[in-house]
């Protein structure tokens, strides 16, 4: 049983859907008031009543998190809001599909701005913060995709997500002055609605790579990111954890089969 993380606010990026909607429902059952940002409206206000309709405390804050000040005014709202931000989780992101031929240049900067500024940004903007109360946590949502594995189409994608665990391990060594701790998670297949986007045949042939047999829950990623934002994993920091269901492991499809 960890240690309560009660009335701690918390950001989550991306917390309207998928992998940030669990973290989000997961932080807020065990009694975190939690700050979702996104920048479709229905979703979120969708998000929010269904936490808070549960006994949870959520509010939503429209934002782009690849924008500076939009990014500055979701951390200002935040603490406007809960007093605090004791916890970022930088989950938000985007997964296109795009082979190297294809990719332009203007591809190659958006997925960058979206995926990997928006992680600087965000935990930039929250360091003043950290620096006030003496401490504070980052989880970021990283991939296997990039620090582990490759996927035809998505070099940018993976060259974001590798990027990301880049910039936390520096940023472990400068965020140590406040107290506050940043670790990744890196989700293998998880069902969620960007995932479900690419098609049936893509998620049956994922599931089929899978030593456990089945795509990820988002709460197996909540799971592990309330770890890292629990009072027990304070001396952990710029590590990393591969939530995956066993598909990195083997060696060969034969070896899957053979399970
Ligand atoms: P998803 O279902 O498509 O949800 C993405 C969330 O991010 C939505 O809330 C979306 O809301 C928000 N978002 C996207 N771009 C944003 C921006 N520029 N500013 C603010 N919010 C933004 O995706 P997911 O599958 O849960 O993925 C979430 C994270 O997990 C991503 O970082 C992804 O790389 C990572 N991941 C996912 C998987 C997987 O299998 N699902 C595997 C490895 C890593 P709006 O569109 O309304 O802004």
């Amino acid at each position: 049983m960890l240690t309560s993380i009660k009335n701690k606010s918390v950001i989550v990026t991306g917390g309207s859907k998928g992998i940030g909607k669990g973290i989000a429902s997961v932080f807020a059952k065990q009694g975190a008031k939690v700050m979702i940002a996104a920048r479709g409206e229905a979703a979120a206000k969708q998000t929010v009543e269904e936490i808070n309709a549960s006994g949870g405390t959520a509010d939503y804050y429209l934002c782009d998190v690849s924008n500076w000040e939009q990014v500055q005014a979701l951390v200002a709202y935040t603490e406007d809001s809960f007093g605090s931000v004791d916890i970022l989780c930088a989950n938000a992101g985007t997964f296109p599909q795009k082979k190297i031929v294809d990719l332009t240049p203007d591809d190659w900067d958006d997925i960058m701005s979206a995926n990997l500024k928006s992680t600087f940004l965000c935990v930039k903007a929250c360091i003043p913060q950290f620096e006030k109360q003496g401490k504070g946590r980052v989880v970021v949502t990283s991939s296997i995709t990039g620090p582990i594995t490759g996927y035809p189409g998505w070099s940018h994608y993976g060259a974001t997500k590798a990027g990301q665990l880049g910039f936390m391990k520096t940023a472990a060594m400068e965020l140590a002055r406040y107290n506050t701790t940043i670790n990744a998670v890196m989700p293998g297949n998880i069902y969620t609605e960007g995932l479900a986007d690419l098609g049936e045949e893509y998620l049956n042939s994922m599931a089929a790579a899978i030593p456990l047999k089945r795509l990820g829950a988002v709460e197996d990623i909540a799971n592990a990111a309330l770890f890292f934002a629990a009072d027990e994993a304070a001396y952990i920091t710029g590590q990393q954890i591969v939530v995956d269901g066993g598909q990195t492991l083997p060696e060969c499809m034969e070896a899957v089969a053979e399970i």
